[in-house]
């Protein structure tokens, strides 16, 4: 018997948010033929910060965390899209089918990262959904964990388990939690809410492996103690997902598709979004990488528009919020480096970090200061060089 083929107006390859905001903006700009979001994992398009946050705290879980909005797309869950061919407009899945497209978008996000040390198969990790409930179960019969990496996930997997009752030690080879991506002074403050979260930092820690011992999961650390707790969850960073690009022929650097501001591939008609994407940012003039809930939604809008006809560019700077315990980090910035940062303590704890890069003000760090974030996002829109302070800095 011959496998089905299914015919497609737009071909979306991925159910996370990019996927599902060009679905939405492709009906919207009334986008020809039918739309066929293709999803390897198993749940329709749901809202993934969740999981290191509420979701892990003992919180949210279910309906609530689907994405709302009507895609009018056939979703199809738990199937991958295994090869495309751009010349002939098909793509395969892996339970043998084909799709014929007139149209395709990439929004094939990340991965975890893996941990390149022995053992790192054995710990835990946190991408999907699906993920996230294997560490509830796991935690459910745990005392202690350790989190390996002090990115976001990691520091707020890290609160949320401390909040459930566990022990819990952050392993990171940076000396305070991104220090690299938000200076030292930022660190040293994140570092001390995972203090106040109860959780234990042991910075400047390498790791080489991940074993079992007899009394549970031991982490070994160069030149250093080995960790023992019950459940090791590796929060290593994101591996974009570009292979089904790079086998299509299509152009993809420093491990992600490369497309201009309207998000539209080397490839005529095949567009890629999101954590996959290396986007031209009209605003920034230049291609960014970013991993960030918000651009992933705006990227596929613009996808979306494109590919049904419309007009839209990519040109916002990037913002990420992140939540350790309570309180909450809000940042924007283009994320291809600073060569300067200024902390501004506010009353009650709060803090505004500017970045600049070349005099330009780059980005923008706060907590318990929204003006700032307001007004910053704009500084950095506009590539200010003051950020009107008095003291100039
Ligand atoms: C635990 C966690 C917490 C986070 N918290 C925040 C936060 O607070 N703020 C923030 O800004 N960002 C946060 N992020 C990052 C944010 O979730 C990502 O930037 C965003 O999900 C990227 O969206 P995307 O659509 O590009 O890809 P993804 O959300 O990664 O979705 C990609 C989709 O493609 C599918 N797929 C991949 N390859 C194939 C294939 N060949 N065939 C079929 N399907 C395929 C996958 O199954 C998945 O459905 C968090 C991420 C995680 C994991």
């Amino acid at each position: 018997m011959n496998a089905p083929v299914t015919t497609a107006g737009l071909l979306i390859v991925g159910g996370g948010p990019a996927a599902h905001h060009a679905a939405i903006a492709y009906r919207e700009h009334g986008g020809p033929g039918p739309v066929l979001l293709v999803s390897d994992d198993d749940t329709p398009p749901y809202f993934r910060p969740p999981l290191s946050k509420e979701l892990l705290r003992g919180g949210t879980d279910g309906p609530d965390l689907l994405l709302p909005g009507r895609t009018g797309a056939e979703v199809r869950t738990g199937r991958r899209v295994e090869s495309l061919s751009v010349a002939d407009r098909l793509a395969r899945l892996d339970d043998g089918g084909t799709v014929a497209f007139r149209q395709c978008l990439l929004a094939t996000g990340s991965a975890a990262a893996a941990l390149p040390v022995p053992g790192a198969d054995t710990a835990l990790y946190l991408r999907t959904l699906a993920d996230a409930r294997t560490l509830d179960e796991r935690i459910g019969y745990a005392g202690s964990a350790i989190v390996v990496g002090s990115g976001f996930i990691g520091c707020e997997a890290a609160a949320s388990l401390a909040r459930r009752g566990l022990r819990v030690t952050v392993c990171s080879d940076e000396r305070v939690p991104q220090a690299a991506r938000l200076g030292d002074a930022v660190g040293d403050r994140l570092a001390g809410w995972l203090a106040e979260e109860g959780v234990t930092l042991r910075g400047g820690a390498e790791v080489t492996g991940i074993g079992t011992t007899a009394s549970g999961r031991v982490v070994q650390l160069r030149d250093a103690e080995p960790e023992l707790a019950d459940v090791v969850l590796v929060a290593a960073g994101a591996t974009p997902r570009a292979g089904l690009a790079a086998d299509a022929g299509i152009a993809v650097r420093s491990g992600r598709v490369v497309v201009d501001e309207r998000m539209r591939s080397s490839a005529p008609g095949v567009f890629a979004a999101g954590d996959v994407a290396l986007a031209y940012n009209a605003a920034a003039g230049r291609h960014l990488a970013v991993e960030h809930w918000g651009e992933a939604e705006a990227m596929g809008t613009v996808a979306g528009t494109t590919a049904a006809g419309g007009d839209a560019r990519w040109d916002s700077p990037p913002g990420f919020w992140t939540v350790i315990g309570d309180r909450t980090l809000k940042y924007t910035a283009w994320g291809d480096g600073f060569d300067e940062v200024a902390l501004e303590s506010h009353d009650g704890g709060g803090f505004t970090a500017w970045y600049r890069s070349g005099g330009v003000v780059c980005g923008v760090a706060t907590h318990l200061a929204d003006g700032d974030h307001e007004r910053g996002t704009e500084l950095v829109r506009r590539g200010a060089t003051s950020t009107g302070r008095p003291d100039g800095r």
